[in-house]
């Protein structure tokens, strides 16, 4: 059975990408077949796991429109057992194509249900809005999963984000859940980040992951050389956060 997840937080720069570079590495690497679905027109997931933007044939876009076939457009990330439908700045245009499409909302699903049952997890990587993307993303995913940028304003955004995921809900995926909140770029020398956490435990509780991604600078560097962290370096914070993130997944998922 494959399990789909969208990773989502309409704020822009929270972790979306990183977490689904470093997470799905590590699920690979614990020995899931993985698909990473990128449906952001800035492609920052499918660069990050080393995949050349300007040099695809084909991309999500010409999927979800029907004009290339899902499994030729899929490719091999560099050096893990994971699967990319890749997209670049030619998606920033489907939302508007998308308006006039009868069942807008399901694209990304039938594209996923027509693929061969081959992974373990599906995770989709999702554009800072609450758009059509997001919202196919949305109709798509039996779970969404939130980062949240250890910041001031952490919490905003995340009313209207959880209102969107309701109304999803009762339109058309009624068994849609959300597997939980995860604290990235925690800076434990700022008091800040404390206060934070404090606040997303008392509005979140059992929501919350208790693996917290700290700000590591090599979480940063990863993505300019195409590597994930589990390439890049392996001892270093931001892998071991992402190693532990993707075991209490597991545990989270079942
Ligand atoms: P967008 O909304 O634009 O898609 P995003 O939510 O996907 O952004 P990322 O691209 O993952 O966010 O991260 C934003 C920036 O912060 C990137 O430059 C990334 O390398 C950096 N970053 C992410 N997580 C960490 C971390 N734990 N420590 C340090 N830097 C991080
Ligand atoms: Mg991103």
């Amino acid at each position: 059975m494959t399990r789909t997840v969208a990773v989502l937080n309409q704020k822009g720069g929270v972790g979306k990408s990183t977490t689904v570079i470093n997470l799905a590495a590590y699920l690979a690497k614990g020995g899931h077949k993985m698909l990473v679905v990128d449906i952001d027109p800035q492609g920052n997931t499918t660069s990050g796991l080393g995949l050349d933007k300007p040099a695809l044939n084909a991309t999500l876009y010409d999927v979800l429109f029907s004009r290339a076939e899902a499994p030729k457009v899929m490719q091999k990330a560099t050096s893990h057992k994971l699967h990319v439908l890749p997209a670049n700045e030619q998606l920033a245009g489907a939302e508007v194509e998308m308006v006039s499409v009868p069942a807008r909302e399901f694209m990304l699903k039938r594209v996923l249900e027509n693929l061969p049952a081959s992974h373990d997890y599906v995770l989709i990587d999702c554009p800072p809005s609450l758009g059509l993307l997001s919202v196919n993303a949305l109709a798509a995913a039996d779970h969404v999963l939130i980062p949240v940028q250890a910041e001031y304003y952490a919490l905003e955004g995340l009313s209207q984000l959880l209102s969107v995921v309701q109304q999803v809900k009762a339109a058309v995926n009624p068994d849609l859940n959300v597997l939980g909140v995860i604290l990235t770029m925690y800076d434990n020398r700022n008091s800040l980040s404390e206060q934070v956490k404090k606040e997303l435990e008392q509005y979140f509780g059992e929501k919350m992951f208790q693996t917290i991604i700290p700000r590591n600078v090599r979480l940063a560097e990863a993505p300019s050389f195409g590597r994930t962290i589990a390439e890049h370096d392996k001892w270093s914070k931001g892998a071991r956060a992402y190693k532990a993130l993707a075991r209490e997944f597991e545990r989270r998922i079942r």
